[in-house]
């Protein structure tokens, strides 16, 4: 590993922070082929410079970039890969056959889904250009500390990317999409180990979606895309696909988490899923990663779970709310882990990022670092 190394219940966030205005004006400008990529690279800079002195501020242990190069967490891919197209849902909803049941789901999205694309998949993938690899050296430049890098788990890209109707000419399956997107992936992940990663998070929310939904109305966006089958064999799936990524690199140095959540798209709490991790523990479990990133600062997540063998990371604020969390309670949650996990096996995250869509974060970089204050400020009682 190349930061220094990390204390007990180390404090960390889930990926992603509120852009700064500067950001959001230059990425739209370069979107619309009004601004050189340099620029807009340099306009990035100076956001990650700022959310790690802000997560130094906030006594964060484990850092990211913040996500500030990226769209949101998935379709940023678009960039990188050939083969790949981003397609705004308008453009979806002209190529998909089932027009009225993809319309129901954008109704049920409580986000501006004229304004989201979907990295689809269009032709036969291949890594153009590294994923994260340019953010890790660009973070590990700037700091001492060590360094999380989030991807998006290989289930999700795979579930986001297959639109039958223009991705089958190339893959006439999502298994086979899946192998593709396996094998960018593991690319990604050597060269983020070469580079000294200390902890490569994959980024699964759909898998909630799977057991909380049940044949109900879809919610993720992503989700709503490959018709899928029953809710065993994806979970299954996404099991073989996440573990076919790590395999063999565990001994490298470096952790691997995957995170779950239930949404993070609405301030609105009652359109997010809930339910406990239980249904999906037994899937969990089987992951070849070393932690799990999970989030349980809300009710709708349930009972605190055991999973075998497995660091836990404990979100244990909410990322969407303008409640600072007070101190006794963030204790409290942290107190209540300790009975399942030791503290050498338990870090402390906020439920999801704070940022999320870059143009519609959940929450303002201010709320966001008093948040983070206060879980440092727990954590740091806790160890002593
Ligand atoms: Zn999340």
């Amino acid at each position: 590993m190349s930061g220094s190394p990390l204390p007990p219940l180390a404090v960390t966030t889930v990926g992603s922070w509120p852009r700064p205005p500067e950001l959001l004006r230059a990425q739209r400008a370069y979107r619309a082929g009004r601004l050189p990529a340099a620029d807009f690279q340099r306009a990035a800079d100076e956001a990650v410079l700022e959310v790690l002195r802000l997560q130094d501020e906030a006594g964060v242990d484990l850092v990211t970039d913040g996500e500030q190069r990226r769209d949101n967490f998935y379709s940023f891919v678009a960039d990188k890969l050939s083969g790949v197209k981003l397609m705004t849902l308008a453009e979806m909803l002209e190529v998909v056959e089932d027009k009225a049941g993809f319309e129901r789901i954008l109704q049920t999205l409580d986000v501006p889904a004229y304004s989201i694309s979907n990295p689809t998949c269009v032709g036969k993938i291949e890594r153009r250009a590294p994923l994260a690899v340019d953010e890790l050296k660009f973070v590990q430049r700037h700091t001492s500390k060590p360094v999380k890098v989030p991807l998006p788990g290989p289930y999700l890209l795979t579930r986001a990317m297959f639109v039958r109707e223009v991705t089958a000419p190339h893959y006439p399956s999502r298994e086979e999409l899946g192998n593709d997107v396996v094998r960018v992936l593991r690319d990604e992940v050597e060269e983020l180990l070469q580079a000294g990663a200390d902890f490569i998070q994959f980024d699964e929310p759909v898998l909630t979606e799977l057991v909380f939904t049940q044949g109900r109305t879809r919610t993720f966006m992503c989700a709503a895309l490959a018709a899928g089958k029953d809710p065993a064999w994806e979970l299954e799936l996404a099991v073989q696909l996440n573990n076919r990524v790590v395999e063999g690199f565990e001994g490298r140095g470096a952790r691997f988490g995957l995170h779950v959540c239930r949404g993070n798209w609405s301030q609105d709490e009652s359109t997010l899923l809930r339910g406990s991790y239980h249904p999906l523990r037994p899937y969990l479990e089987r992951l070849k990663v070393h932690q799990l990133v999970l989030e349980y600062a809300t009710e709708r997540a349930g009972d605190l779970l055991p999973f075998e063998g497995k660091e836990l990371g404990l979100g244990v604020v909410n990322p969407r709310t303008e409640r600072v969390e007070p101190a006794a309670e963030v204790r409290a949650s942290i107190d209540r882990a300790l009975r399942l996990f030791p503290a050498g096996r338990l870090f402390v995250n906020p439920d999801c990022g704070f940022g999320t869509f870059s143009n519609r974060p959940v929450n303002s970089a201010q709320i966001a670092l008093a948040k983070m204050k206060v879980v440092s400020e727990v954590a740091r009682a806790a160890r002593s």
